[in-house]
C-alpha cells in the first residue's frame, strides 16, 4: 500500500516510511492511495471469526508485504487481546467500551499497534528511536504502555505538573526503563510547544533520531477501524438495522477510523461527530465553508477533545470524495456543552446505574438527541475511556468517590518518577542532548 500526503507536495511512501515519519514532509497527512472494498461474506460470516481474524483481515492490505503475515498477525493479537463489549444502556443506546486496555482508553489501541509496528522496523537498526510526545492525559498513558519495553525506542513524555488526574500521572511515571516522564511546570500547549520545537531543532535531530507518536501516525489511525467490526459482530446479533455511530471527537482521528470502516464495507445508518465547546468543525458542518475556520481552543470537562482545529477532519473529507454535501448526509456533528454533559452522567447513572465518563456523556447527548428525531433507529457511542480517570467531574456529579478498578490498582503501589522542568526550551533541549538516552 502506497500513502500519498493529502498536501499533494511529497512523495507517496509505503506503510514503513509513513509510520517512521508520522506526518509527510510537506506537513501533509499520509492517505491510504486505495481504500479496499471487504468481500460482503466478510460481513456475513463475522460471527464465525475470532477478534484476531477480524484484525488482520481489515489491516493486511494497508500494511502490505513491509511486515510478512506471521508478524503482522502477532502484532494484531498483541493488539486486541482485552475485550470490546458492546453493553445497553437503554432500549436504543448502547455503549461500545474501548476502555478495557491497560491505561483504560480507546487510545491504547492505536499505541500498542504503532510501538509493535516500529519495534519490527527498527528491530535492525544500531540507531535507537526516540518518541517524543506531548500529553494532556490519555495519549502519554497509551503510548507509554504501547512503548514499554520495545526494543531500539525511547520515548520522552512531556506533561502539565497538576493538571493530568491521579490515574493519568501515575501511568505516565511510573514505568521506568525505556519511559521517562518529563512533569513540565505549565499547560499542555507549554509541552506541545516544546516538542514542536525540538523537532525543528537541527542541534537535536543531528544527534538523535525522532519520532511522534500523535494520532496523525497511519500505524496509530488506522488500526482503530478494528473496534468498529468488533461492535458489528455483537450489533447484529440483536438487530436487523445497522446502528448508528456516535464518536466523542476531538482530533477526529477515532471517528476517521469508523468512517475507514464503513468505507471498507461495514454497515452503518450515519455517523455522529460529537464535539464540546470546542465547535469548529460543528460550524463547519452548518455553514457552507470550504475551509474549516480558525479558533482558539477552549477549556472543557472533556479535555481530551479540547481541539481547535481537528488535524484527522481532512482525512473523514477526502474518504467522501472531498464532497461536503455527501459527507453531511451520511454525517451529523454537534456540540455538547459542559453543563449538559454533567447532567447527562447524573441522568444516565440515575437511570441505568453506568457511569459515563465525561467524554462519553458528549457522545451520549449527541445520540440521543439524534435518535429522538429518528425514532425508527439504534446506535452506540463509542465510550472513549473510564470514568475514574476523570475521577474530580463524576464525583462532583454523583456526589461519590468512584471505586478504582483492579486493572489499575497495581499503580497506587508503584513509585512515582519525574524529571522537573520549567517551560524553558534550552533547559529541556540540554536535557534532551545529555540525557542518557540514545
Ligand atoms: C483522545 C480522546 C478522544 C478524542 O479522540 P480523537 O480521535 O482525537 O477524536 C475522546 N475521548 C477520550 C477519552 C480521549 O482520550
Amino acid at each position: 500500500m502506497q500513502y500519498y500526503s493529502l498536501q499533494h507536495q511529497s512523495d507517496s511512501v509505503g506503510f514503513r516510511e509513513a509510520t517512521i515519519l508520522g506526518q509527510a514532509p510537506d506537513g501533509g497527512l499520509y492517505f491510504p492511495s486505495s481504500i479496499p472494498v471487504l468481500p460482503s461474506s466478510f460481513i456475513e460470516k463475522i460471527s464465525t471469526l475470532t477478534k484476531e481474524e477480524i484484525g488482520f483481515t481489515v489491516m493486511e492490505s494497508f500494511v502490505g508485504s513491509e511486515i510478512p503475515e506471521g508478524s503482522l498477525k502477532t502484532i494484531v493479537e498483541q493488539t486486541v487481546n482485552f475485550n470490546f463489549p458492546l453493553v445497553d444502556i437503554s432500549n436504543n443506546i448502547a455503549a461500545l467500551e474501548l476502555f478495557h486496555g491497560p491505561t483504560l482508553a480507546f487510545k491504547d489501541v492505536g499505541a500498542r499497534f504503532m510501538s509493535r509496528c516500529l519495534g519490527y522496523f527498527n528491530q535492525h537498526n544500531s540507531k535507537k528511536v526516540t518518541v517524543l510526545v506531548a500529553t494532556s492525559g490519555d495519549t502519554g498513558g497509551a503510548v507509554a504502555d504501547g512503548f514499554f519495553g520495545v526494543d531500539g525506542v525511547e520515548v520522552v513524555i512531556l506533561f502539565p505538573k497538576n493538571k493530568v488526574s491521579k490515574v493519568q500521572e501515575l501511568q505516565l511515571t511510573t514505568h521506568g526503563n525505556n519511559i521517562t516522564a518529563l512533569e513540565i511546570d505549565g499547560s499542555f500547549d507549554d509541552c506541545q510547544a516544546l516538542v514542536k520545537q525540538a523537532f525543528k531543532d537541527a542541534d537535536i535531530t543531528s544527534k538523535k533520531q525522532l519520532t511522534s507518536a500523535n494520532s496523525i501516525n497511519v500505524a496509530r489511525w488506522l488500526p482503530q477501524q478494528m473496534y468498529y467490526f468488533f461492535a458489528y459482530q455483537q450489533w447484529h446479533l440483536n438487530n436487523i438495522q445497522a446502528p448508528v455511530i456516535c464518536v466523542p471527537s476531538g482530533n477526529f482521528g477515532n471517528i476517521a477510523a469508523a468512517v475507514l470502516a464503513y468505507t471498507m464495507g461495514l454497515p452503518t445508518t450515519h455517523f455522529i461527530a460529537a464535539c464540546n465547546a470546542n465547535d469548529t468543525v460543528p460550524k463547519w458542518f452548518n455553514s457552507n465553508e470550504k475551509e474549516l475556520s480558525s479558533q482558539q481552543s477552549v477549556a472543557t470537562i472533556s479535555n481530551a477533545m479540547d481541539v481547535a482545529k481537528p488535524s484527522n477532519f481532512i482525512r473523514v473529507l477526502e474518504m467522501f470524495d472531498k464532497n461536503a454535501n455527501a459527507l453531511k448526509q451520511k454525517m451529523s456533528c454537534v456540540s455538547v456543552n459542559d453543563s449538559d454533559t454533567k447532567k447527562a452522567i447524573d441522568a444516565v447513572y440515575k437511570a441505568s446505574n453506568y457511569i459515563l465518563d465525561p467524554h462519553t456523556a458528549v457522545g451520549f447527548i449527541a445520540l440521543e438527541n439524534y435518535l429522538q428525531q429518528h425514532p425508527q433507529q439504534k446506535g452506540y457511542v463509542a465510550a472513549t475511556a473510564h470514568p475514574v480517570k476523570f475521577p474530580n467531574v463524576i464525583e462532583e456529579v454523583l456526589q461519590q468517590e468512584i471505586a478504582i478498578p483492579q486493572a489499575v490498582q497495581h499503580l497506587f503501589e508503584k513509585e512515582k518518577k519525574s524529571i522537573p522542568l520549567s517551560t524553558n526550551y534550552n533547559h529541556f533541549k540540554e536535557w534532551l542532548i545529555h540525557s542518557k538516552i540514545s
